[in-house]
């Protein structure tokens, strides 16, 4: 029987899936693959990529650290902050990561460098996630809008 996939925030659903193959989890110690009759399990994860293989394709998500739960083939991610690849807006990325390199390289001694360092990792972090699904979709162009 495949997986069934929710990621969850305080704020909303980000993903509810169904007839899911595998879950790749950014885990405290590496990526943390999930298959279908998985032991059950709760860890933490670190801010990552979340990947989920169903039906042959594959989705790619944001996650900014949080907490996973697989139980029973129900798997749970619940996420401090959790973005699709394609909801990602690559523009605010980027500005945060110049925001955060900025903040870094000329005010060392003032910005709280634990915090700067991880909006800079968020920032690292979504843009390549974005970057990937375009390359899968080939040709590096923006998805064409209200085609579907
Ligand atoms: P920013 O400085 O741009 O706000 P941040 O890293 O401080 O970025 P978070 O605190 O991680 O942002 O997230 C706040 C909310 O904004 C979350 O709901 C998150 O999903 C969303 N979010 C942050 N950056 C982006 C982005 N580039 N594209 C889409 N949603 C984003």
């Amino acid at each position: 029987m495949p997986l069934q996939l929710r990621v969850i925030t305080a704020e909303r659903v980000v993903l509810e899936e169904t007839g899911v193959d595998e879950v790749l989890a950014p885990g405290m110690l590496g990526e943390l693959g999930i298959l279908p009759m998985h032991a059950a399990l709760v860890t933490t994860l670190a801010p990552g990529e979340l990947r989920v293989s169903r039906a042959g394709q594959e989705m790619s998500l944001s996650v900014a650290g949080g907490f996973l739960e697989v139980k029973d083939d129900r798997v749970t991610v619940l996420a401090d902050a959790a973005e699709r690849a394609e909801e990602i807006d690559v523009a605010r990325a980027a500005a945060a990561r110049r925001r955060a390199e900025a903040a870094l390289a000329s005010r060392r001694g003032e910005v709280d460098l634990a915090a700067t360092e991880a909006a800079l990792r968020r920032a690292v972090l979504r843009l390549r996630v974005a970057e990937r699904v375009r390359r899968r979709r080939g040709g590096g162009l923006p998805p064409t809008t209200g085609t579907d």
